[in-house]
């Protein structure tokens, strides 16, 4: 026995249990597993078991502050080794193992826990957007052009857009002011008025994947679903249309960072992508892969059309569903 241990302390295969567990979420791996139907309620996960393949959508519960997981019909239960060696049919080490190799755990056993973060936290500090130490000023929300988008005087002021008249980078295009999930000021995008590429500049360095458009304005509504969209003007419109809980991606793709803060925040999503092409694949991928987390509902926004270009009453329409 005595030498067992010492054998394993001394291979490459050395594994700290408890700097595993502390390491990696729940959720993470559960992730991992893809397992479908999961719904969050606080700070839990809730659904089919995956580990006896259950039918009761209700016998799995995981506690996500806990980081233990339990099923009241095949009473599994336990923290992420008992998960995995469940899943895998493995023992608790064999568990282990496979977790640092999934999650790129460091091995050395000269390691303290503390220096073996969660990869998705690794990722997260790296890729931080820091706020800006200055705002623009003398942006002027009055302009034609946000007129002409169908963005009224008040969403235009409440959102801080305008054209920026000032030198600089964003010089002469139509500002839009982006905030983190807190709410602090990140980065301005620059909507060209006169065709100049590109289309919407962005500060060198500012990584929109972190971010999602109006997101510190939206989880303070108090809604449990929120509306996702592309654009900033699409987000823009919905808001005005009376959907304040909705968040632009700035984009097509829906990245882990986002989808965390979606999945934190609110209990239900509502997909709106443009009624084109790259929009319906965009909305069929990024709703197939929510629907393991919490329900999600894909609006059919018409044909060539996209959001900002719907009147009000269209867009109440479309989400009346969803209300
Ligand atoms: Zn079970």
């Amino acid at each position: 026995m005595i030498l067992n241990r010492q054998r394993e302390t001394s291979s490459k295969d050395w594994v700290n249990f408890a700097a595993v567990k502390r390491a990696v979420s729940l959720e993470a791996v559960l992730r991992h597993y893809q397992v479908p139907g999961l719904r969050r309620r606080r700070d839990q996960l809730q659904g089919c078991c995956p580990i006896h393949r259950g039918t009761r959508d209700d016998s799995f519960r995981a506690h996500l502050t806990k980081n233990a997981f339990q099923c009241f019909a095949c009473q599994a239960c336990g923290n992420v080794l008992d998960f995995v060696a469940a899943m895998e049919k493995c023992s608790i080490r064999e568990a282990a193992l496979r977790l640092q190799q999934w999650f790129a755990l460091a091995s050395s056993p000269g390691v303290p826990a503390a220096s073996v973060p969660n990869r998705e936290l690794v990722r997260k500090e790296e890729g931080a957007n820091a706020p800006l130490r200055f705002a623009l000023t003398g942006v002027e929300p009055n302009h034609p052009y946000l007129a002409q988008r169908g963005i009224d005087a008040a969403t235009a002021r409440e959102f801080g857009v305008g054209l920026y008249p000032g030198p600089g980078l964003m010089s002469g295009r139509i500002v839009i002011p982006i905030h983190n999930q807190r709410g602090q000021l990140v980065a301005y995008a620059g909507r060209a008025l006169d065709g100049r590429p590109p289309k919407y500049k962005l500060p060198v360095g500012f990584r929109k994947a972190r971010e999602l458009f109006n997101l510190h304005r939206a989880a303070v509504t108090g809604s449990n679903t929120v509306i996702l969209v592309e654009g900033y003007f699409d987000c823009m419109r919905v808001h005005q249309a009376g959907f304040p809980w909705v968040v632009a991606l700035m984009g097509l793709s829906l990245s882990g960072a986002q989808e965390s803060a979606l999945l934190a925040l609110f209990d239900r999503v509502v997909v709106m992508l443009d009624g084109d092409a790259a929009g319906r694949a965009a909305s069929k991928t990024i709703a197939a892969r929510l629907s393991s987390w919490c329900p999600v509902q894909a609006v059919r926004v018409p044909d060539g059309s996209q959001p900002d270009q719907l009147s009000c009453s269209a867009i109440q329409r479309l989400l009346a569903v969803v209300k």
